[in-house]
């Protein structure tokens, strides 16, 4: 199933193929933009990836293990990348108040990552243990846009979670802001979305944010929602955490652990859980439930500087490839791409960018 990022967010699963198209193609009162060169030819690489997704929104929460402290920052579904320092920031102000002396963060995503530099930047050395590390992660596989997406449910979510949720996105968006640039690989771009309203989620964002017709676009619609925001190329942005935990002293130790008896073990008194889809298991978290994503690469092409999302699925074009996805298959646990969803996401988008009325 090929999902917009917009419908999804606010509870819906419905497809938008019914969207309204306008007129034959033609050069008049059209503004172009280039088109993505959408042919199997030029697919580079094709990945699955399981969201760790939870109905309810992720958990962030402190509990005793034993005579250690245990925070919990796990369940972030499609928006891992987009809230990583904002729910770290919200369980390290669970976790280190009062706390002295080494602490353990347990997984090497993006949430890891960030909760580690977070307990670094407040003066504490760190130890990430973790299963696997970047580039066999969930987050290596990230589209990277910067936006809340397939996070939970409205139906299913409560006040608290809610209130939680916008303190971190506010934080994520601060924090991603002063690191844009090529080290971390993070820019900014305009971003053009099928419907006709713009979801606030905060008072600075999403910025532009408006409703455009079809002069002001190529696309064969009647309306579109642009809003701007910033897109990661997940493997260089996780590759310079990395570097940055290290360079600040954290070690990292690749280990697995199966029960939290296994956690109890740990030298350190305050443990930090960011094992993502692994906290099913380990904690018997029966509301997370893999989502998987497929995705399909092609040549980068400098010229695209824009994003798309809609009915085609999503399109992010990155330095290191132009990044085609956007299917959302719940409880499905096989990482292998299926080339039958592959084909279907390129058909998608070859004919979306065929219907373009004029380009540049
Ligand atoms: C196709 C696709 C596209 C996406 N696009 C976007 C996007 O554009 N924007 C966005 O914000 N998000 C996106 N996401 C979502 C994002 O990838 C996830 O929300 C995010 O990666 C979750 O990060 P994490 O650190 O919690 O988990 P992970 O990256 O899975 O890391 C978990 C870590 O915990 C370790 N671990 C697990 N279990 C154990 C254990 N038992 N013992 C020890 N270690 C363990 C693992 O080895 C790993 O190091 C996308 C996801 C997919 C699949």
């Amino acid at each position: 199933m090929l999902l917009d990022r917009r419908s999804f967010a606010v509870g819906s699963a419905a497809l938008l193929s019914g969207c309204a198209t306008v007129g034959p193609r033609t050069l008049a009162g059209c503004t172009p933009l280039p088109r993505v060169d959408v042919d199997p030819s030029r697919v580079i690489r094709t990945v699955a990836g399981l969201r760790p997704y939870r109905r309810s929104g992720f958990v962030v929460r402190a509990e005793a293990l034993g005579d250690k402290r245990l925070v919990h920052n796990y369940g972030h579904g499609g928006a891992g990348i987009t809230l990583s320092w904002g729910t770290s920031k919200l369980a390290t102000e669970l976790g280190l108040p009062g706390h002295s002396g080494p602490v353990a963060v347990l997984g090497s995503g993006v949430v890891g990552l960030s909760t580690a530099r977070l307990v670094q930047e407040a003066g504490f050395p760190v130890t990430i243990y973790a299963a696997a590390l970047p580039p066999d992660t969930t987050s290596n596989i990230a589209g990277g846009q910067f936006h809340p997406f397939a996070l939970y449910r409205e139906d299913s979510i409560t006040p608290a979670w809610k209130a939680q949720f916008l303190r971190a996105l506010e934080y994520s968006w601060r924090r991603f802001q002063i690191m844009v640039g090529d080290d971390y690989g993070i820019r900014w771009l305009p971003t053009y979305d099928e419907g006709d309203t713009p979801d606030l989620y905060l008072p600075d964002y999403p910025p532009i944010n408006q409703v455009l017709s079809p002069p002001q676009f190529p696309f064969a619609l009647a309306h579109a929602v642009r809003y701007d925001t910033m897109y990661a190329e997940t493997g260089r942005y996780l590759r310079q955490m990395i570097r940055d935990v290290e360079v600040a002293g954290g070690k990292i130790e690749v280990r697995r652990f199966a029960t939290p008896a296994d956690i109890a073990t740990l030298p350190e008194r305050l443990v930090f859980n960011c094992t993502g889809l692994g906290s099913r298991e380990l904690f018997g978290d029966m509301d997370l439930h893999p989502a998987r994503g497929q995705l399909a690469i092609l040549l980068p092409q400098p010229e695209i500087r824009y994003a798309y999302m809609g009915s085609a699925g999503y399109m992010f074009p990155r330095a290191d490839g132009i990044v085609l996805g956007g299917t959302f298959e719940l409880d499905e646990w096989d990482t292998t791409p299926d080339p039958k969803m592959i084909a279907g996401i390129l058909a998608s988008h070859k004919r979306f960018y065929d219907s373009f009325r004029c380009t540049a």
